[in-house]
């Protein structure tokens, strides 16, 4: 009969019993998908081995901590089960910390009361449910086993596991709760000796491993607010400042330094000391795509600077290498160009006669005598004449210029080339018998 009795409540207890371990069960597979979750999202976001190394072993450690907590959950109730309907003896203790610590608490303990007499007292921590050896006074009054309390590294309180971290995420340390904060950056907890100020916005505290100085600046700034420039960036990878921070436009949009970049002469764009070069002309940076190098010299020219010889169509000149003709207006290079022997003005091979060496224009002049009386002056001026009217005066223009050619006597004459529209000399050559023609 009591054999039977007892069998029935053995069943009835392991059923609860197997009912609250499968709850236990779901509740731990619960928690560790969720450190599990956690701990995936700020691993995405570390880059160094290091910080992943870091990351990993907390989590870990959390891990365990978990599944060991769970675990004690399930050994204890079974016992209160089967000691349902034993009378108990129940005794409570007030303990004190030690001063300084001044904290209280009170701990309870039981044992069955049996015919055969009391059996031995049955202590457990009320945080994990082992027996303990020592018993610790948290900083909120309550106590917990040695396994279960640490001692700040910052105020030197001790505190169980629910009232602080048992490590800091930079040295290891335990933590009080008072003494730990929660980085925004790295979203690790530390504690506050670990602690500094990213100089970010209005700033903000973050874990001292999270922060690190700008290499441009020396600004410090949390991972979260710093970005590494490319390492294809002309100073190569650097931790830098938002405002330290620029995108080549003339690259591949990558990041680089403030210092790294100049203003595009051509397009207004940020670019990259790697990806810009000068134009030989106008001395500015530019994207290295706006830059082209010319046929004959190999000088890189922006499309500003480009030119074209009418002789050579195709050929790329810079627009230093080339000048216009004053008869036909046109451009032409140094090699299709060269001077007049009579008027000096440098014109294209075209509009120069090779045999007199001279230019279309000098070869049209033709007397006149009813010059205008600006065009006699500007003429005499420029050559250092005297006002008396030049016995012989011969005249022809072109699309830039008159071409005034007038007798100095003792067979001397001067041909002077005035722009057209306001008479203004570009020149005058002397020619005589007996000295060497002289350009003025
Ligand atoms: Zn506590
Ligand atoms: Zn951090
Ligand atoms: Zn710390
Ligand atoms: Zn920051
Ligand atoms: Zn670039
Ligand atoms: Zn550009
Ligand atoms: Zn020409
Ligand atoms: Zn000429």
């Amino acid at each position: 009969m009591l054999e039977l009795l007892l069998a029935h409540l053995r069943d009835k207890s392991a059923e609860r019993v197997a009912a609250r371990r499968a709850l236990a069960e779901q509740e731990l597979a619960a928690e560790l998908g969720r450190l599990d979750r956690y701990f995936e999202s700020i691993l995405k976001e570390q880059t160094d081995p290091e910080a992943v190394g870091t990351v990993t072993a907390l989590a870990e450690r959390r891990r365990t901590e978990e599944i060991r907590r769970s675990q004690v959950k399930a050994v204890v109730h079974p016992l209160q089960l089967i000691e349902a309907d034993v009378l108990i003896q129940r005794a409570e203790w007030r303990l004190e910390s030690a001063p300084p610590r001044r904290h209280h608490a009170t701990f309870s303990a039981q044992r069955p009361l049996g015919s055969a007499g009391a059996a031995p007292w049955s202590m457990a921590c009320p945080q994990c449910g082992r027996p303990p050896a020592l018993l610790v006074i948290c900083r909120h009054d309550h106590c917990a086993c040695e396994a279960c309390s640490h001692r700040c590294s910052v105020c030197a309180e001790d505190f169980c596991a629910d009232h602080g971290i048992a490590q800091c995420r930079v040295d290891a340390q335990a933590a009080c709760d008072e003494h730990v904060r929660v980085c925004p950056s790295c979203r690790l907890e530390h504690c506050t000796a670990h602690e500094g100020l990213c100089t970010e916005g209005d700033g903000h505290p973050a874990c001292s491993a999270c922060l690190a100085p700008c290499g441009n600046c020396g600004r410090v700034v949390c991972n979260r607010h710093a970005e590494q420039s490319h390492a294809a960036a002309p100073k190569g990878s650097r931790r830098l400042c938002a405002a330290c921070l620029k995108y080549c436009e003339g690259g591949t949009k990558e990041p680089v330094g403030v210092d790294e970049v100049a203003q595009c002469a051509s397009c207004g764009k940020s670019v990259c000391t790697a990806h810009q070069a000068v134009c030989a002309v106008d001395g500015q940076a530019h994207c290295a795509p706006h830059l082209r190098r010319t046929d004959k010299s190999q000088r890189l020219v922006c499309a500003r600077h480009r030119a074209g010889c009418a002789h050579e169509p195709g050929a790329l000149f810079a627009v230093d290498e080339v000048g216009t003709c004053p008869i036909c207006a046109r451009g032409a290079c140094e090699s299709h160009r060269a001077a007049c022997e009579h008027c000096g003005r440098r014109v294209c091979t075209a509009d120069l006669s090779v045999e007199s060496r001279r230019c279309a224009t000098c070869a049209q002049l033709a007397a006149v005598s009813d010059l205008p009386q600006a065009v006699v002056a500007a003429a005499l001026a420029a050559t250092g004449s005297g006002p008396k009217p030049s016995r012989r005066w011969r005249m022809a223009r072109d699309r830039s210029h008159l071409v005034v050619e007038l007798d100095l006597g003792w067979r001397q004459t001067a041909v002077v080339t005035l722009r057209r529209g306001d008479n203004v000399p570009d020149g005058v050559v002397k020619h005589s018998p007996l000295r060497l023609k002289r350009r003025k």
